[in-house]
């Protein structure tokens, strides 16, 4: 029984070694891609946070030293002596003329003081009306200009310095100015027209004094918690890691602070995500391609692998399948590479394959020869019982057959009788006073005497008539198809014969006489004791005087007899 070899992709050994090596390969493949984009990005995260530090610290430089140019310039005009002559005339004149105004070009107030902080003038170019700065006399001081909190007077957020105005004759006055945020706003703006990012600026109190977006956030008051979702400290806020921000806007943003304790200003520097990200598009392509490219290459390392392997193996097995339904006549397994492992197991399937092939033929061959033999000794065997045969129903010495063989042939003759009804008859045959031969010729001259009777009597025989030798000097005769008459004329003539025969022995002629029973085969009776009867009617020859012939009538009681 051949047993097809087939195998499951499931349970493919090849199947389960492409999965273990496509499966974490791209696992691999993908994991470090993940992590070199993960990574591509953090570092243009940190560069862009390192340029808006440096951008935060720029802004505060900037804006630092447009305070310090607006302090100094107050300080200067406080020591000029049109100030310092505290005279409403000449001060209000000197404040008014154009080269003051043009540095105070904001529409920034400055106001005199004398040194009970009443107003003595101000810029105004009309009337001199009288304006409220948030401010305490008291501590200004000849060695520090005195700067108030960013406030709201009308319009945009400012911020007052004052100053000490000395005058020997009166004593001291003071100068009060205030600083527009418009000053940083137009700093900011075009800072922000260079860089990628935007400023946004807080004073300690998280109140916005400048957004690019001037409208929406400066026309009226707004705190920084309302862009970026979260309350903060501005004078100890720090952002030490560069995380994006989400922004009441939905958009993230990542942001860089830095605050000025001497003028009380803090400065964002935010950069959309979106505009760092845009860097992040072309690596990320390339990432995805080098992706798909490996994962491409796996497939086909995968691919190559059940080329070079699944292939020739699913050859090798349909080739031992094929064996295994008694098809040797397979050609060979012909694979490319021979030196390789599959190539040394095809050619080792190929050689077992011509050995069991050749033994095969062997085998075929020897069967062949065996079977030819047996056939040759069977032959020879079947003669030789012929033979046997032949010599077991024959009697040697007169070449006749012996009495078993004419015993078959009365059984089937019987048969033969019986279907047709014709009649048959036994002559039985005695050599008269053969023991006398014997005795005065010899035994061998009883033998040439016994073959000469028998040849005698058969060469009288018609083609279906059989003698046998049926004790030492008797002979039975069957005559098919004959009835009891014409076996008496048969008979008589056996006689006849034999009585003429003379038989030479050693140069002495040497006749006998033979005496002959007759009897027709008796249905009733049977083969036997018909052959009893004829017996019986040799008897009574012999008892008559011998050299006679002597048939057994039908009407005689045969019962009686017997
Ligand atoms: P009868 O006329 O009454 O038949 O007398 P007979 O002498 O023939 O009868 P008997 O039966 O007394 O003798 C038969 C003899 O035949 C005895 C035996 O020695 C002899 N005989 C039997 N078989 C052979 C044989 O094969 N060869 C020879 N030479 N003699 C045989
Ligand atoms: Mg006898
Ligand atoms: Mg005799």
């Amino acid at each position: 029984m051949s047993q097809r070899l087939s195998t499951k992709v499931s349970q493919s050994i090849i199947f389960k070694s492409i999965c273990l090596l496509v499966l974490p390969m791209t696992l691999i493949t993908c994991l470090g891609t993940f992590v070199y984009l993960n990574r591509l990005k953090t570092e243009e995260l940190n560069r862009a946070f390192e340029k808006n530090e440096i951008h935060v610290s720029n802004a505060i430089k900037v804006a630092n030293s447009e305070f310090k140019q607006f302090e100094n310039r107050l300080v200067f005009l406080a020591k000029t002596s049109d100030v310092q002559s505290l005279d409403k005339t000449i001060a209000s004149s000197y404040l008014k003329s154009y080269s003051i105004q043009s540095l105070f070009k904001y529409r920034e107030t400055i106001s005199l003081f004398d040194r009970r902080d009443s107003l003595i003038c101000n810029n105004f170019m009309l009337g001199n009306k009288e304006i409220k700065y948030p401010i305490n006399f008291d501590r200004i001081t000849s060695h520090q200009t005195l700067k108030t909190k960013w406030y709201r007077d009308t319009k945009e957020p400012i911020k007052a310095f004052a100053t000490v105005v000395e005058d020997r004759a009166s004593g001291d006055g003071s100068l009060v100015a205030s600083f527009s945020s418009q000053r940083l706003w137009d700093i900011f703006t075009s800072t922000q027209e260079e860089k990628k990012g935007f400023i946004v600026a807080i004073d300690g109190d998280e109140n916005i004094i400048y957004h690019p977006d001037l409208r929406t956030w400066l026309t009226s008051p707004h705190k920084i918690g309302e862009l970026i979702n979260q309350e903060i400290d501005p004078r100890n806020f720090k952002i030490s890691n560069p995380s994006p921000t989400e922004w009441s806007d939905g958009n993230r943003y990542l942001m860089s602070y830095g605050y000025d304790p001497a003028y009380d200003i803090g400065v964002f520097y935010c950069q959309s995500m979106e505009e760092i990200e845009k860097f992040l598009i072309l690596p990320k392509i390339m990432g995805l391609s080098f992706l798909l490219f490996a994962i491409f290459t796996i497939l086909l390392v995968a691919l190559w692998q059940y080329k070079i392997l699944g292939k020739p193996l699913a050859k090798v097995i349909k080739h031992i399948t094929q064996m295994t339904e008694d098809k040797l006549n397979v050609d060979e397994i012909r694979v490319k590479n021979s030196k390789d492992e599959i190539g040394q197991l095809s050619k080792a399937f190929n050689e077992l394959h011509s050995t069991i092939k050749r033994q095969i033929l062997e085998l075929n061959a020897h069967r062949n020869l065996l079977e030819q033999e047996v056939k040759q000794r069977t032959q020879e065997l079947e003669l030789a019982n012929a033979k046997l045969n032949k010599i077991s129903r024959t009697d040697e010495l007169t070449g006749l057959p012996n009495r078993r063989d004419i015993t078959e042939t009365i059984n089937h003759e019987m048969g033969r009788v019986n279907r047709s009804h014709k009649p048959f008859c036994f002559i039985f045959i005695d050599i008269d006073h053969f023991k006398n031969i014997n005795d005065t010729y010899g035994h061998s001259c009883g033998d040439l005497i016994l073959k000469s009777v028998a040849q005698n009597i058969r060469s009288q025989l018609r083609k279906y008539d059989v003698i046998a030798r049926y004790g030492g000097e008797e002979f039975l005769t069957l005559l098919p198809e004959t009835d009891l008459e014409g076996a008496v004329v048969v008979a008589e003539r056996f006689r006849q014969k034999i009585q003429n025969m003379s038989v030479d022995y050693m140069g002495c002629p040497i006749q006998v006489t033979i005496t002959l029973g007759v009897a027709q085969y008796n249905e009733k009776l049977g083969a036997e004791r018909s052959i009893q009867l004829a017996d019986k009617a040799l008897y009574e020859g012999k008892t008559s005087g011998r050299n006679k012939v002597v048939a057994w009538k039908p009407e005689q009681d045969a019962e009686k007899i017997l």
